[in-house]
Parts: structure tokens; sequence; C-alpha cells
């Protein structure tokens, strides 16, 4: 394994020069400032450099052993201090050269994280409120997709109503609530790891290469039993309703933050999640990729 043997130049099929022989990846994070207001962490390159002055999310080359993911986390900390573990990713935009790709690694954090310049490559770093950043003269290629990347700034969060996609399921649950909605949490666990590549129709959003949803999962009743607890970080919240399970997925929907999606086929329910402006899809999308 050569470390670092994805530096270097190559040309894309548009014809333009890129550094990446293997492709390059970025992180693009969005964090509330004090104010509430959103900003996304930046920094300007330095003026001898590719691009010089121009402002982008820090970035670079992938090296061959790399998934994206990674290379966007470890260029973040070696230019900006980034700490990744404060990060919560949530998609990954991908922008198609043919022959060269580069991808957007999106995520969030609950503040501005402490970010400087690290590397020689930056010359300065600084969370620029969102509505602030075209104004900046930007790297061509972020320039280009700031517009989808903008509005993907937020994480999906989709809500599970676990009765209702158990009992769509005939796999003998009425014999053991609790232990089906162990089976469903575990393999919810493994999708949100996992991501999906795309979101049902009802979703209005840019096309992702993929994404890594919130999940909240709701057991009532006999279900609540389920032993399945959330691995600490994961994107998988679980949450036992004391009385009713509807009751209790309208209120979510109604409080959760940017695009929500609830899955339930049942009818009533679905009306108050749209009157709450989350959007519904039933069962069987949510159950065709566990
Ligand atoms: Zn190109």
């Amino acid at each position: 394994m050569t470390v670092h043997d994805g530096n270097g130049w190559t040309r894309c099929g548009r014809g333009h020069r890129h550094w990446g022989r293997h492709g390059a990846a970025g992180l693009l994070v969005a964090a509330p400032d004090a104010t509430g207001r959103a900003t996304v962490l930046l920094q300007q390159r330095s003026w001898w450099g590719s691009h010089g002055g121009a402002w982008g999310p820090p970035g670079g080359a992938r090296d061959s052993h790399e998934s994206e993911l990674h290379t966007a986390l470890r260029e973040a900390e070696e230019e900006c201090a980034i700490d990744g573990s404060a990060v919560t990713v949530h998609g990954v935009l991908r922008d198609d050269h043919g022959g060269w790709t580069y991808r957007t690694v999106l995520g969030c954090a609950a503040g501005p994280l402490r970010a400087f310049p690290v590397s020689e490559e930056t010359k300065e770093v600084a969370w620029v409120p969102v509505d602030d950043v075209a104004s900046l003269r930007l790297h061509p290629g972020f320039a280009e997709q700031w517009s989808a990347l903008r509005a993907v700034l937020m994480p999906v969060t989709i809500i599970v109503d676990a009765a209702n996609v158990m009992g769509s399921r005939p796999d003998g649950w009425w014999r053991d609530r609790a232990g089906a909605a162990d089976r469903l949490i575990g393999q919810l666990s493994r999708l949100a790891f996992d991501g999906v590549t795309s979101l049902p129709e009802p979703i209005d959003a840019p096309e992702l290469e993929r994404w890594f949803p919130q999940f909240v999962v709701v057991l009532e009743g006999a279900a609540s039993a389920a032993a399945a607890d959330e691995a600490a970080g994961s994107c998988l919240r679980i949450v036992r309703a004391r009385g009713s399970g509807d009751d209790a997925i309208a209120k979510l929907a109604e409080q959760t933050e940017g695009r929500c999606l609830v899955v339930t086929a049942d009818r009533e329910l679905r009306g108050r999640c749209e009157a709450a402006g989350a959007s519904v899809v039933g069962p069987r999308w949510l159950l065709d990729l566990l």
C-alpha cells in the first residue's frame, strides 16, 4: 500500500487538468452559528497553489486504498484541523467529469468546530454564512456544484412506523413482537451504515450518489420491549412511545428540521404527517432496501 499514491495530475474527459490520479474528494460541513444562522466551513487556497486565492471546501486527491469518505475527512483534518469524529456524514454528491470524479461528502456538526489553516496549501479557514458563499471567489468546481449542495446541507430524517412496517411483512412477527422489532432494528442499522442511493419520489431534493439518513424507529406496545439499543454515534435512534405510536410519530414529524420522510401505510397518520410538512412513503419502499 503506497501512502498518498493519489498525488499527481490527470486529465478528465472534458479536457481539464485535475489534481488526483484516482479522483478527489472534499468535505462540506454545515453548522449553525451562535445565532442559529447556517454556516459552512470553507478554506481559501494559498496564492501559489492551483486556483490560488479561491474558496472551497477542504479536499484533495484520493489514494487508491481510501474510500471517498475517508479522503474527505482526512483532508479536512490535514488542511483545517477539523475533528472528523464531530462530523455526522449524511450524503455524497458525485461530480463525474468522465474518467475523473470529484465527490463532495456532506456533513453537519452541532456548532462551528474549531478550525485553522494547517497545511501550506491553506491560506485561511472560515465558517461562512450560507447566504454569503456565492459572493466569495469560489473554486470553479465548487461554484458549479454550489446550488445543488446548498439544497442538501441538512440531513434527511426517516421516521419508521415500526408496527406498520412489521405488520406488512408476514414473518411471524405476531408470535414475538419484541423479537421482530429487534430484527427490523438490526436491518435498519445496517442500512443506516451503508446508506441509500435514492429517496422516494415525494422527497424533493437534488440527486446524490448516496444518502446517509438519520433513522428514527418508533416502537409501541409489546414491540417496545425490543432489546436493541442504538450504538453511540450511529444514525439510528429508537423512540419507545409511552402512549400511541401514531401520536409520537406525528409529533416527531412536526419537530424534525430539514427533510423528513415517514414510512407508514396508515392513512390517518399519513394525513397528519403530511400536514406537518413531512413526506410519506409506504413500507414496501423500505422493505425492498433491507
Ligand atoms: Zn474535469
